[in-house]
């Protein structure tokens, strides 16, 4: 059985010491622990040892342990449909995920039907991988344009899944570049809008990720282990 206390220490170490390295990193970031899978037992031992925000990457799991455990920060990080936003309004901190004005159309809706603002960010495609979803880097700002033009939603900042390469070096390059991305919009006023969150890095890559100047990071196995997806 995974020591997740320690297991969270080992990371924080880490990050503290990319955090020293890293020409470009940020100063406050926040690790979220990536619970998909895990039951909530073993959440209650990483909120033992201090962890207090938490991804999931299905709706339906995230309602079910936000139901347990409404006091912790769930963040949405994986794909999301447009028909299960209903069932996600208020009870998550940030979604990471955002990737069409389809959908933005609807947590504005659903966000304005409970007087809520709903924190987002906008994931990018920046390796163009056919696997993965979110915009092009080409698409950013006139979406940024017409999704900050609705009230319910707040856009916090961008999101990006590294791409499956042999050399880290590839995978730096777009967390470079969506590091760029952000300093770019964050020159642009508009309402409802402050995109200066930078989701990036997973266990294989939140190293490279916080050199690169990731304040958010998606941590799961490196936290709790091997996943079982049975
Ligand atoms: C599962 C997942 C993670 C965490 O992955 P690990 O490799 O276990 O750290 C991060 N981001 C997203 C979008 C995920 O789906």
């Amino acid at each position: 059985m995974e020591n997740i206390a320690e297991n969270i220490a080992a990371v924080q170490k880490k990050i503290a010491a990319a955090q020293e390295r890293g020409l470009h990193s940020s100063k406050n970031i926040q690790l979220l622990a990536v619970s998909k899978t895990y039951p909530i037992e073993r959440i209650r031992e990483a909120v033992a040892a201090g962890q207090l925000a938490f991804g999931e990457n299905r709706v339906q799991e995230l309602v079910e342990k936000f139901e347990h455990e409404p006091e912790l920060g769930w963040h949405l990080i994986g794909h999301l449909q447009t028909n299960k936003v209903k069932y996600l309004i208020g009870k998550t901190r940030l979604i990471h995920s955002l990737d069409s004005m389809e959908l933005a159309k609807e947590i504005e809706k659903r966000s304005a039907a409970q007087a809520l603002q709903t924190n987002v960010l906008v994931q990018l495609n920046i390796a163009m991988e056919e696997t993965k979803s979110g915009l092009e880097e080409g698409e950013l700002s006139d979406f940024l344009d017409e999704v900050c033009s609705l009230p319910h939603l707040r856009v916090c900042g961008l999101m990006t899944i590294g791409p499956h390469v042999e050399q880290p070096e590839e995978i730096r390059s777009v967390f470079s570049r969506l590091r760029q991305l952000r300093d770019a919009q964050l020159q642009i006023q508009r309402p409802n809008c402050d995109p200066s969150l930078l989701s990036m890095g997973m266990s294989g890559d939140y190293e490279i990720a916080v050199e690169e100047g990731a304040n958010i990071l998606r941590v799961g196995s490196a936290i709790f282990g091997q996943r079982n997806y049975s």
